[in-house]
């Protein structure tokens, strides 16, 4: 077949073995002699054994991620098709389509396909393309997608940051084939309704990674006030609604977002009036909220990633132990924290700390009771540690 070789320095190549998709530049003893950058590669051990193949971009800060360990398996369009007919086949078995049309249906490196991801909403999927190396099959992707799904249309949304680290300067946001989506899609999940914006909402225009999360919450809130931080388009708070809730506040900074949420309620035939929606941030609104004397039977915090970097990461801890402690105080004894962190660089271990010291700021008991990680649509591989993100815990506080 004959690609251009990466080889890789002695002793770095157990990683690769036990199936680490991504190679670092300290890693790499030679650098192929002519590949364009983003083109396919071979990897082989200092011996010239064989270990992967992938695609390779000098630039990058991760310059070979791997596609297959497979010497025999060209990287074609049957090889993108197989691996995305694989992805669809365990989710079609596991989520309901009848009562959840909103889903991940690539998860990048975890499914197989570095720097790809698909989601589905209703008949429309939305690509991002986060790397050059899978930009450079994007044809041969879109072909494939419409062979195993035959969606209506498919919608592009690559204006992620990660595209600069990969020296692409285009964010692209367009129409690729098909139907162009409506302005507001509407899906279901586990059978409530939600207008989602695909074109220009957040992430792909629905928290997908969060679904289980809110079916735990509707399960518990019988008759209980919730406080939902970070709310976005609503998620948690029209869950709470369905599960009895006598009162779910929503906050969020995003005039959009609250904008969605009045409206997925309204859909669902919750009251707004009753359930209200805030534009504020929220850690105004806790303290205010603590000054006010206001008590909640359930807070859950959804923030945003506050760390990107290693060397934001104290900051950040500290951030996310003044919030954990700042909503625990507004609970009540035998209340209920839900808090999550997506940020990749917080491990499970170092989020439990993170609740514990601000259990302990405040001189609250605090019992976990649910941990969990992302939707089963976004899988973990074992070997890529990089590929945990989410994190949440359900706890109760004393
Ligand atoms: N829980 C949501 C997703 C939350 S994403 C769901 O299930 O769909 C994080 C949200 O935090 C974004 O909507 C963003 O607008 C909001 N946000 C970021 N910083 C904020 C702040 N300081 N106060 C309030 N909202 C904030």
């Amino acid at each position: 077949m004959g690609y251009p070789e990466v080889i890789l320095k002695r002793g770095r190549e157990r990683w690769v073995l036990e199936g680490h998709p991504w190679v670092f530049p300290a890693s790499i003893d030679k650098h192929p002699m002519s590949v364009e950058s983003g083109g396919l590669i071979d990897l082989l051990d200092r011996n010239r054994n064989f270990l992967a193949r992938g695609y390779y971009n000098p630039v990058s800060s991760i310059p070979v991620r791997i596609l297959t360990r497979n010497q025999n398996q060209e990287i074609n369009r049957s090889f993108l098709t197989s691996r995305i007919w694989q992805a669809c086949d365990w989710r079609r078995r596991w989520i309901d389509e009848q009562r959840t049309t909103a889903y991940r249906i690539v998860h990048g490196e975890n499914d197989g396909l570095p720097g790809l991801i698909v989601d589905k909403y209703q008949g429309f999927l939305v690509v991002q393309f986060h790397t050059l190396g899978m930009d450079l099959m994007r044809e041969m992707v879109i072909e494939s997608l419409q062979e195993v799904i035959c969606p209506d249309g498919i919608y592009e949304r690559s204006d992620v940051g990660t595209r600069r680290g990969e020296g692409m300067e285009e964010f692209p946001v367009r129409l690729l084939i098909g139907a162009e989506p409506p302005p507001i899609v509407e899906v279901l999940e586990h059978g409530l309704k939600f207008f989602c914006d695909l074109r220009k909402g957040q992430k792909t225009g629905f928290f997908l990674d969060q679904r289980e999360n809110r079916l735990a919450v509707q399960s518990l809130v019988k008759r209980w006030k919730v406080l939902n931080c970070f709310s976005y388009s609503g998620g948690f708070s029209v869950y709470a609604a369905r599960g009895g809730a006598s009162k779910v506040i929503s906050v969020d900074t995003s005039e959009v977002g609250i904008e969605l949420a009045r409206k997925n309620l309204e859909h669902n035939r919750f009251d707004p009036n009753l359930h209200p929606c805030i534009i504020s941030n929220v850690f105004d609104y806790l303290k205010f909220s603590r000054k006010n004397g206001n008590q909640f039977d359930m807070v859950i915090l959804d923030p945003p990633a506050f760390v990107k970097t290693k060397r934001a990461l104290d900051r950040a801890i500290r951030a996310y132990i003044n919030l954990n402690r700042s909503a625990i105080q507004v609970l009540r004894p035998g209340g209920m924290l839900v808090s999550s962190s997506c940020s990749t660089l917080i491990d499970y271990e170092t989020f439990f700390n993170i609740i514990r010291k601000a259990a302990i700021a405040c001189h609250r008991d605090f019992r976990i009771v649910r941990g969990h990680l992302q939707a089963v649509d976004h899988p973990v591989t074992v070997t890529f540690p990089e590929g945990r993100y989410l994190k949440s815990v359900f706890g109760i506080v004393g």
